[in-house]
């Protein structure tokens, strides 16, 4: 990979360069030739005029076409132009170009006669009289008199030729480098990357400067750690799990180890004494399925519009036995309009059953737990405030992990596993809402749950 990927930016920008040099070089010949031509022409003419005009004196001063005819072929050979004068009638009178001939050597005649330029007419004129006219053909766009021109057009190619070659190394000695820091860049997070794929997550790429090859190293980096906190997490669950499973275990095998020594009767309170073990690992069971069908239920989410106060008052309802079993009294504020939010009915119903069934647990005798529905702009949401012990501040931002427990002692005797309010934030992600909670110790909690108004 590295090394086709730095061939490729290399041969880019050798490509890059070739591409603009030729199509530079282009222009500036054509820009060049255009200029030159233009220039040519106006030597040209200019010299054509003074020739007219000396041929047009020469006329006037001997009223006779024979100075002219001499004069032809002198400043046909001395301009490098074949001058021909014709009459009114249109009989050819002189012509420098026979004359020429013989004063010029075999090649550099032939090459003057290759390139025989455009011909020019002009009417003879004696004190404004026509009395015929002259054509004049240059011979030899290069050979004859622009030889200077030509070095200098030859020179300006030569340079733009060597700048371009210049370039073109250029453009291979930066694309070499550029590449080369660029694929040791990928190489470093190639690297990285085989290591998390080994399972070691500890390790970080160093994102240098700001570029997208920097934010990519910090998307792996953040993608690292959280493969960092998932792996941790999974030991610590396998732990935690191995630890919630060997407690009531323990328990089962002793007591029937008990029974079967003698040492205790299996009589019907000490069965069921066996009995609440079993019933407590079951429903540790039950809850860490509820935890992974909730981690696992992705996208199987029927979010749909209904009202939290109807919901609610339902919810109530069914809790509201055990309630009474404990002699707390449960009060329903509704908001005094509807409150709509989107949620999955199925999946609401359980986050507000073991919300409210801790409140019942974690409530003395004779307390009070009140369930308020409440509007948050937008977002809508139901509030369980409890009489109860409350949750100190050391326990409060961890009761929402895997089997958290804030007096694991005593709630071991109340039959929490610590997975309830996992599934509580597990569940209400699920469905883009939030959960927070707020405690006093000694006096109650309030837990509060929001999710989203329909648009
Ligand atoms: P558990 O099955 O132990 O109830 P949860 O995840 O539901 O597990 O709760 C985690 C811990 O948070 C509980 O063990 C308890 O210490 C504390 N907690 C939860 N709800 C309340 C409440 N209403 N009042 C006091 N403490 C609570």
């Amino acid at each position: 990979m590295k090394k086709t990927l730095s061939r490729k930016i290399t041969l880019a920008m050798v490509a890059l360069a070739v591409g603009g040099i030729l199509l530079t070089a282009l222009l500036t010949n054509l820009a060049l030739d255009w200029n030159f031509q233009r220039y040519l022409r106006s030597v040209q003419e200019e010299q054509n005029r003074l020739i007219v005009g000396t041929l047009s004196e020469l006329y006037g001063e001997a009223a006779s076409w024979s100075a002219v005819r001499h004069s032809t072929l002198h400043m046909g050979s001395t301009t490098g132009t074949q001058i021909r004068v014709y009459d009114n009638d249109g009989r050819l009178i002189a012509d420098s170009l026979p004359g020429m001939m013989q004063g010029m050597q075999g090649r550099r005649w032939q090459e003057a006669q290759d390139q025989r330029g455009q011909t020019y007419e002009y009417p003879l004129l004696v004190q404004g009289q026509q009395i015929g006219f002259v054509e004049i053909t240059h011979l030899g766009q290069e050979g004859l008199w622009t030889g200077e021109a030509m070095v200098f057009r030859r020179t300006v190619q030569q340079s733009a030729l060597l700048t371009g070659l210049a370039a073109i190394l250029a453009a291979i000695i930066v694309g070499m480098l550029l590449s080369r820091r660029l694929t040791a860049r990928f190489a470093h997070l190639s690297t990285a990357a085989e290591k998390w794929g080994q399972g070691r997550f500890d390790v970080r790429t160093e994102p240098e400067g700001d570029d997208e090859v920097a934010r990519l190293a910090e998307t792996m980096n953040r993608m690292a750690s959280r493969l960092e906190d998932q792996s941790n997490l999974r030991k610590k669950l396998t732990g935690d799990i191995s630890h919630e499973l060997r407690t009531p275990l323990t328990t089962i095998q002793s007591y029937l180890e008990a029974f079967l020594d003698g040492v205790m009767k299996p009589d019907k309170q000490n069965i069921s004494a066996v009995l609440d073990e079993s019933h407590r690992l079951s429903s540790l069971v039950n809850d860490l399925q509820e935890l992974s069908n909730a981690e696992y239920r992705g996208k199987n989410v029927n979010l749909t519009e209904m009202d939290l106060n109807s919901f609610v008052a339902r919810e109530a309802e069914r809790v509201r036995p055990a309630m009474r079993q404990k002699d707390i009294r449960l009060s329903v504020t509704p908001h005094e309009k509807e409150a709509a939010v989107l949620a999955d009915e199925t999946l609401l119903g359980r986050v507000l059953g073991n919300i409210l069934i801790n409140a019942q647990k974690y409530t003395q005798q004779g307390g009070q737990v009140t369930v308020t529905v409440f509007d948050a702009g937008r977002r809508a949401g139901v509030a369980v405030t409890d009489t109860g012990e409350g949750i100190s501040k050391e326990h409060l931002p961890h009761i929402f992990e895997r089997f958290y427990r804030a007096d694991a002692s005593r709630t071991r005797s109340t039959g929490g596993s610590g997975i309830g309010l996992a599934i509580v934030r597990e569940l209400l992600e699920l469905m883009d809402g939030e959960v927070d909670v707020e405690s006093q110790p000694g006096k109650g909690s309030t837990f509060r749950i929001f999710l989203q108004k329909p648009s």
